[in-house]
């Protein structure tokens, strides 16, 4: 049986108080941390944790004093644990930070140009006031103890050992609730609105999302982070496409064919735009530098201008007659005058 007591380089008769002192000292002295790929060093801080968690626990100690605990065997977690938990040092298990939360912010995709700073209202959760976030009345978990943690004593090909796991009553907090406090229920948090001012970087992507660190809910081990989320506003005229733009232009057929100078509602201003004649349907016309700024680089995309061919629905009998005369000048066979009311009245029969 090994010598906890020689270990910690203590007396039998060392107090809790004395142990703990002799463990913090040998235990950071042997972390493995301090000798990296020394096997030796951490057999020693396995030891060292294994004598801790033995001595600093009065009942078995004195099990251990009167030679009738057989060797426990801690798992590397547990011993990192107990170090963990001696030092100070929040771990995962016992005290978990709050939960990470996501917000939207609506922008228009004029405030992309340049960014732009808003303010979001969301609700997180924080520490109940009424009860300090405790929930209510604690009372110590009876099946624990308050430590949170369980020891199965098990007989294995070495002799028994010791296996330690999150205590199921209390799942692991080391206390139960007597009396639930009214405010939260017994939760602990309760919800609470809060605004937050955010930088929206220029040419921000909608797929991105922001994080806000320290925004989040509320937990023991800390708050989470808020994750925001762009959402833009429609624009009556462009439509965006990373960092590029979407005009369509509607033309007539004259100007279509004869070409034509129209003007663009850009970002920035409108932009004239020569349309050679024969212009197509479909055709697109890129200006460079009139899209998005590349976030977080230099310049800006592109504005696309998509022609869309705008074809009359109703004519003037004037217009009429021209159209005639230009179909017979390019020799285009047209359905004669007339041919169509007559159909249409027809089916009205
Ligand atoms: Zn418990
Ligand atoms: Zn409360």
């Amino acid at each position: 049986m090994k010598d906890y007591y020689a270990i910690l380089g203590v007396s039998r008769e060392a107090t809790q108080e004395e142990i703990k002192k002799a463990y913090r000292r040998l235990a950071l002295q042997h972390h493995p941390d301090r000798h990296p790929g020394d096997k030796e060093a951490e057999e020693r801080f396995k030891e060292i944790n294994e004598a801790y968690a033995v001595l600093s626990d009065p009942e078995k100690r004195a099990q251990y004093d009167r030679g009738l605990l057989g060797t426990p065997e801690y798992s590397a977690q547990d011993l990192f644990d107990l170090f963990a938990q001696v030092f100070g040092f929040q771990t995962g298990r016992t005290a978990p930070r709050g939960e990470d939360l996501e917000a939207q912010v609506e922008v228009e995709l004029q405030d992309l140009l340049t960014g732009k700073e808003a303010e979001l209202t969301y609700t997180r959760l924080v520490p109940c006031e009424a009860c300090q976030g405790q929930g209510g009345k604690r009372v110590a978990c009876p099946t624990c103890g308050g430590r949170g943690m369980v020891e199965t004593y098990r007989q294995g090909l070495f002799g028994a050992f010791v296996s330690r796991s999150t205590c199921p009553h209390c799942k692991g907090q080391g206390h139960l609730l007597a009396e639930a406090c009214p405010t939260c229920r017994g939760r602990g948090r309760v919800p609470r609105e809060e605004r937050v001012r955010v930088r929206i970087p220029p040419g921000m992507d909608e797929n991105h999302l922001l994080r806000v660190p320290g925004y989040g809910n509320l937990g023991p081990g800390g708050p989470g982070d808020l994750y925001v989320r762009l959402s833009l506003r429609p624009h009556p005229h462009l439509e965006r496409q990373g960092v590029d733009l979407i005009y369509r232009l509607r033309i007539g057929l004259a100007q279509a064919a004869l070409g034509a100078r129209v003007e663009i509602p850009g970002l920035s201003g409108p932009i004239p735009l020569d349309l050679p004649p024969g212009t197509g349907h479909g055709e697109v016309f890129e200006l460079p530098g009139e899209g998005l700024p590349h976030p977080g680089g230099h310049g800006r995309g592109a504005l696309r201008v998509v022609v869309e061919l705008s074809v009359p629905k109703k004519l003037s009998p004037k217009a009429k007659e021209l159209l005639r005369a230009y179909a017979a000048e390019v020799g285009e066979e047209v359905a004669p005058e007339g041919f169509w009311e007559r159909v249409k009245g027809f089916f009205r029969k």
